[in-house]
């Protein structure tokens, strides 16, 4: 295979090849271009993955498309019964997927877990797919006439994830698209694709049928393939704000269903009265869990001036506690992705100290349990930072905590709701009123109230606004039940000859 122009030169260890799979088995494809997989903890390539042709999503549609007529048919207690299975083998050897996570994300060990942890909250809302599926009846809407409404699959379902949840991301749609009897085209991120067929195999091990659940690595080529294809209903994609917005362009342009979800700046607001232990707890662990590679991550604490130097010094003295290093160790925090994005999160530090703000903790500085050759950035803590610095309008997706001091309330909600994204936020103070003024004022999707990271549970939905998310339909829960079907709704007379109306041209009446 040749190799792709863009990547990081770096010490190659590569022990394998990641390869598609499609109809129930390992496939090679016809693609003649692959990329990198680094283990990001030691800097090395450890395998290669293949990328796709159109060809090659083709033949993986097409496989789609034929294990569809049986899927949809499959009776809903045969298709639970298969997520049931799947849920308990993933519980069983969780430990083995979140080895692949940490080896190819870097994400530590125990994060790992957690991200495998939401996912399964997923699997178990699809096994309650026969509740969640009824469609409802009206008897007699009419003399002899009844209304009722059914719920069928969409047919092929696209799913485009993201590298930051490379297990969680495709786990919020796919089990509900299986359950509801679509069948699946996943193209994970090409920087961690392993948990993918990982899970693929799993699935047919829980006896899903070949054809029902495919995965096509690959870079932009594979996504407009995925994205042009005719046999392809609907598309969910997750990952940052203008591939999203590409996304639901390109494929509703396609006439596709669409939802995309898309990058995120996440603040939190700090009144005086907020107990600062909790908060500077809550701001460390929700702005370096991860090494801040999470839509959800907390970027920026607004603080009353009253007690910013108070909480700077508390989250400081919490920094100088955490571990940073390979996340096979016990440590706290791992690297990030890539040399690139490890650098260019990086230029951000520089950038502060240029825009007059104060960096109170340099990453750079740390000292890191792993190779040298890791992707490594420690916690960052930075004050004072201004509003028109890219520090505080881009999406850094790192390690990196912004602080900002504002006057109170007012001004601390006006600046999220002027904000570009909408994805998370969280207020923390002991003052009920307040809180509950800011969850009806806030324009953000998801909100916490003394919560950092307000992740919906899995039979609620997960989606921002504004720029955090395109189209309608947001993941998991509910929604994704509406997303992955369609309402029929049918009027029905089983007639009676002695009340036969005859012929009668209007519109229909009660
Ligand atoms: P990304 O947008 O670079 O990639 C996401 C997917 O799109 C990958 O599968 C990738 O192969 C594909 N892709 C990348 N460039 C493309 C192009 N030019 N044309 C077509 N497809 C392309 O995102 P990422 O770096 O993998 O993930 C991080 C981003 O995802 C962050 O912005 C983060 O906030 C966001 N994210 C959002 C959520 C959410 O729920 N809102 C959740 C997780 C991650």
């Amino acid at each position: 295979m040749s190799q792709t122009l863009t990547e990081t030169p770096a010490r190659a260890e590569e022990v394998g090849t990641v390869d598609h799979w499609i109809d129930g088995a390992s496939a090679s494809g016809t693609g003649d271009r692959s990329g990198p997989v680094y283990d990001p903890a030691r800097g090395v390539v450890q395998k290669r993955v293949r990328f796709a042709s159109a060809a090659d999503v083709d033949t993986a549609v097409q496989a789609a498309k034929r294990a569809l007529a049986d899927w949809s048919a499959t009776s809903i207690s045969k298709r639970q019964g298969v997520l049931f299975a799947f849920r308990e083998l993933l519980n069983a050897r969780k430990g083995e997927l979140a080895e692949i996570l940490t080896s190819e994300h870097g994400k530590v060990l125990s994060d790992a877990g957690g991200e495998i942890a939401r996912g399964l909250e997923v699997v178990e809302y699809a096994c309650g797919i026969a509740q969640l599926m009824k469609g409802e009846y009206s008897e007699q809407v009419s003399t002899g006439i009844d209304v009722y409404t059914v719920r069928q699959p969409i047919g092929v379902v696209g799913i485009i994830s993201p590298f930051n949840f490379p297990a969680m991301v495709p786990l919020w749609f796919f089990p509900i698209a299986i359950a509801t009897g679509n069948t699946v085209v996943l193209k994970p991120s090409e920087k961690d694709p392993s948990a993918a067929i990982w899970m693929a195999r799993l699935l047919q091990e829980a006896g899903l049928p070949d054809g029902v659940f495919n995965v096509v690595h690959g870079d932009k080529e594979a996504v407009d393939a995925v994205l042009e294809h005719p046999d392809i209903a609907s598309i969910s994609f997750v990952g940052s704000t203008p591939i999203a917005q590409y996304i639901y362009e390109t494929a509703a342009r396609n006439g596709k269903r669409v939802q995309a979800l898309g990058g995120a700046k996440n603040h939190m607001l700090v009144l005086p009265d907020a107990d600062l232990d909790l908060v500077a707890d809550s701001a460390v662990n929700a702005g370096f869990g991860s090494a801040g590679e999470r839509c959800m991550a907390i970027s920026v604490v607004l603080a009353t001036d009253s007690i910013a130097d108070d909480l700077v010094a508390k989250v400081k003295e919490r920094m100088a506690g955490l571990k940073t290093g390979d996340g096979r160790r016990s440590c706290d925090m791992g690297p990030l992705i890539t040399e690139q994005h490890r650098d260019k999160v990086a230029t951000y530090i520089d950038r502060a100290a240029g825009d007059g703000a104060t960096v109170v903790v340099d990453g750079r500085d740390g000292e890191f349990d792993g190779e040298a050759s890791g992707f490594w950035l420690g916690p960052t803590l930075i004050d004072r930072v201004p509003l028109d610095s890219p520090v505080y309008t881009d999406e850094i997706f790192g390690p990196v905590l912004s602080i900002v001091r504002v006057e109170g309330y007012e001004e601390g909600l006006d600046i999220i709701n002027r904000g570009k994204y909408g994805n998370g936020t969280a207020i923390f103070t002991n003052d009920g009123g307040a809180a509950r003024r800011f969850q009806r004022e806030v324009q953000v999707g998801m909100v916490g109230v003394n919560v950092p990271i307000p992740v919906p549970v899995a039979y609620h939905s997960f989606g921002g606004w504004k720029a955090s998310m395109f189209g309608d339909a947001k993941a998991y829960g509910p929604a994704a039940v509406q997303f992955f079907t369609r309402e029929k709704a049918i009027t029905s007379r089983w007639l009676d000859p002695a009340t036969h109306g005859g012929i009668n041209l209007g519109f229909p009446q009660h």
